[in-house]
């Protein structure tokens, strides 16, 4: 298996893209958007250049690693010559079955078709297309040329046989693939979330401000990061979307939502993408915010 084709080419695609590529694989990277293509190309240029800095590859390694990188903004065209696709587009499980039935007419018959998604069902997915056997969830860890892990989800149709070719090429990516089955969140998301959404619970109750749950769940558990600070990382959004999920899907409520997150998606406070979330990132850097704003009236 040589030849990869990566759909979306935003945080998560880029980064796919560049692992790929960096490990000698020939990528497709398609986006809708030619204006995406050229940010993420940009983007791992500036990271090749790091991993130069730092002595663990070369310089005609970095120019091989994107050599072997071609953009498409035709889905058609770019996974045509394809092993194995890895979906990474935009999470939103409408665009992502529409993706996945037109990989059953475009893609190779033999070719092996993966979801980055964070939540959203493998066998769902796997449901709209005609190889559910060929169907997996390869959920890389952001950032991706960073984070060892894999989480491989095997759908319910998912066969012994691709399971073990995938977990074969993420260690030959230099990461760790580790197994589960297709669940509501899988297990990163659905330990992380419930853990994120208490720490919100924790604020809106007042029972602490920011920077207080941040440093107590820092210090006192050997985290990177608070779980405050780590839900701007990742997006407020993107984490009230995967805690809908866990909700359906479980229908337990103690995976409800806490109010405030949603008011703060709602006012389109998502963290540092739009510049403000649990902290303001609006001048680059980490900055504290009132805390009581946050409380429940
Ligand atoms: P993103 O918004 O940064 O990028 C999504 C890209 O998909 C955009 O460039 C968009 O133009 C492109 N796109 C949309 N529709 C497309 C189509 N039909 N064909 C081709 N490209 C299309 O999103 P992201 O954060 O990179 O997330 C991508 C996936 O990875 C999602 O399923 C997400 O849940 C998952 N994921 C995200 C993270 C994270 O920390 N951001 C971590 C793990 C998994």
């Amino acid at each position: 298996m040589k030849k990869v084709a990566v759909i979306g080419s935003g945080t998560m695609g880029n980064g796919i893209a560049h692992v790929f590529a960096q490990n000698g694989f020939s990528v497709s990277l398609i986006d809708i958007s030619e204006e995406a293509l050229q940010k993420a190309l940009g983007t791992i240029a500036k990271n090749l250049d790091r991993i130069v800095a730092k002595g663990a590859i070369t310089e005609d390694q970095k120019q091989q690693t994107l050599t072997n990188i071609t953009t498409f903004t035709s889905m058609q065209e770019g996974v045509q010559e394809a092993d194995l696709v890895v979906e990474a587009a935009t999470e939103n499980v409408d665009l992502k079955l529409k993706i996945f039935r037109d990989l059953s007419s475009f893609a190779k018959p033999e070719a092996i078709l993966a979801s980055n998604t964070s939540s959203i069902s493998i066998t769902k997915i796997a449901s709209v297309t005609d190889r559910p056997d060929k169907v997996i969830g390869m959920h890389f860890m952001n950032p991706v040329p960073v984070m060892k892990l894999v989480e491989i989800i095997r759908g319910y149709s998912t066969s012994d046989e691709v399971t073990t070719q995938i977990m074969e090429i993420s260690k030959q990516l230099g990461k760790v693939p580790t197994e589960c089955n297709d669940y509501p969140g899988f297990v990163a998301n659905r330990i992380l979330m419930p853990m994120i959404n208490e720490a919100i619970y924790s604020l809106y109750e007042g029972v602490a401000g920011v920077e207080e749950i941040d440093t107590i769940m820092k210090l006192g558990m050997a985290h990177p990061m608070g779980p405050l600070q780590l839900a701007d990382f990742i997006g407020l959004d993107v984490c009230l979307s995967i805690l809908r999920v866990l909700h359906d899907g479980f229908g337990n409520p103690k995976y409800a939502p806490c109010p405030l997150l949603v008011n703060m998606v709602q006012a389109g406070h998502k963290g540092i993408k739009s510049g403000q979330g649990f902290y303001s990132w609006s001048h680059g850097t980490k900055e504290l915010i009132v805390a009581d704003r946050f409380k429940k009236n």
